[in-house]
């Protein structure tokens, strides 16, 4: 529905510009064909597989699509140039006042916030620190506390403006670790251990003075993940934009402090001599970011939970004479990905296919299907899962997908049941 609306929005723009042109209407309709919004399909020409996510919102898997407000969003944001700084302020206050934050930016990520939040964090807004990471930061505060379990391959992403890491375990070991050297605190939100709690965290942090950074990249939903962290005292807060969010994919949120926001823009393309500069944000990123927040604010997590349960219901109906098969729906106990999966555990001595096959097996059909990476392994993410479960992540299913998963994943089993 929205794309008629906006399908027509386009041909009453395209016919009066062209009719402005004194084009004749011929030719007005010839160039609609060939620029239609439709458009040409890419994947298609390019030979690039299109797949049902059955997985969840994963990198490597473009991780979400945008709804179509969205995605009409974006079109129309492409056909206007504009001036990326305004842009990227309107935009920015639009954000703090939805979100109930002093200030926000739109980065290229969630790992680009949190590059951006620590260049902020380490320079403080000064033109020659600015210029000086990540290679020289002789005089700069360049030390990042972290819990040790709160280790992570994002690491990387701070990293790059010439910091380093000092580990901490307990709750005393933290108080200890501040130095006239400590930039900035990083709390990894999803992480499965920790002895230092949230709260104690921030606490200790500002008793130095010192800011802290949270990573809640995938943590959303529940919607009011995005103001819990920054009204909890985090002075800047990392959200991924094309996860649950369903926004570009590369966009995401740097939500926090005025002063600190400030300074991360000043950190960010389009400034050239800045770290950020390879971070660029477009402005069909920033409009698609904006469009996705309000997409996303428009929800309720009790409707998203139970249509994502609905699905998992749909999918476990069609299975139920799979023999030894159990179906549950289990949601994860960390803040990532805190949504309805499908598990279903089966005893591999009577059907006789592992997970990890079923998951090659679904992959190499047509429609190509995704699985959740937990299928086959050991609790993990959240989720209990183990060596005889197949994990369905129902959450980024477009409509009736859940049944064409749920028809080849009939067919897979029932086969090695010798049904
Ligand atoms: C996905 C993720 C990121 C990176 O997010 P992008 O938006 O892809 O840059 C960072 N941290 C965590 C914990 C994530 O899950």
């Amino acid at each position: 529905m929205a794309g008629d609306r906006t399908r027509r929005g386009f041909l009453g723009w395209a016919s009066s510009a062209m009719a402005g042109l004194g084009l004749a209407e011929g030719r007005v309709r010839a160039a609609d064909t060939r620029h239609a919004p439709g458009g040409e399909d890419y994947y298609d020409k390019l030979g690039v597989t299109k797949i049902i996510n059955a997985a969840g919102t994963y990198t490597a898997l473009s991780a979400s699509t945008m709804p179509p407000s969205v995605q009409a969003a974006v079109a129309l944001a492409a056909k206007h140039p504009v001036r990326l700084q305004e842009l990227h302020k309107a935009a920015g206050e639009y954000l703090a006042r939805q979100l109930k934050c002093e200030a926000a930016m739109v980065t290229a990520g969630a790992a680009s916030a949190l590059t951006l939040a620590t260049a902020a964090a380490v320079t403080q807004g000064s033109r020659t620190a600015i210029h000086d990471i990540p290679t020289d930061v002789t005089g700069l505060k360049n030390e990042v506390i972290a819990q040790k379990s709160h280790r992570y391959e994002y690491d990387h992403a701070i990293r790059n403006c010439g910091t380093r890491f000092v580990e901490v375990v307990t709750l005393a070991d933290y108080e200890g670790a501040f130095t006239e050297r400590t930039a900035m605190t990083n709390f990894f939100n999803a992480a499965e251990q920790g002895e230092i709690g949230r709260e104690d965290w921030v606490r200790v942090a500002h008793r130095h003075g010192v800011p802290c950074l949270i990573d809640a990249a995938a943590d959303v939903p529940p919607i009011s993940n995005l103001w819990n962290y920054t009204q909890m005292g985090f002075d800047m807060v990392a959200f991924s934009g094309g996860k649950g969010m369903r926004g570009p994919q590369n966009a995401g949120l740097l939500l926090g402090r005025k002063d600190l926001i400030a300074a991360a823009t000043q950190n960010n393309s389009p400034n050239s001599d800045a770290v950020g500069r390879g971070m660029k944000v477009s402005k069909e990123q920033i409009v698609g970011m904006v469009a996705a927040v309000d997409w996303f604010l428009s929800q309720s997590d009790a409707a998203m939970e139970a249509e994502f349960r609905r699905r998992a219901g749909r999918i476990a109906a069609q299975l139920k004479n799979i023999p030894t098969l159990e179906a549950r729906v289990a949601i994860p106990n960390v803040a990532a990905n805190a949504v309805p999966h499908l598990l279903l555990r089966y005893d591999t001595e009577r059907v006789k296919i592992r997970p990890g096959e079923v998951m090659a097996e679904l992959r190499r059909g047509t429609p190509s299907i995704e699985l959740n990476p937990q299928t086959g392994k050991k609790a993990g993410g959240g989720l209990p899962s183990d060596e005889n479960t197949i994990v369905v992540g129902v959450w980024m299913l477009e409509p009736g997908e859940d049944l064409i998963v749920a028809g080849r994943l009939k067919e897979v089993l029932e086969k090695a049941a010798g049904a």
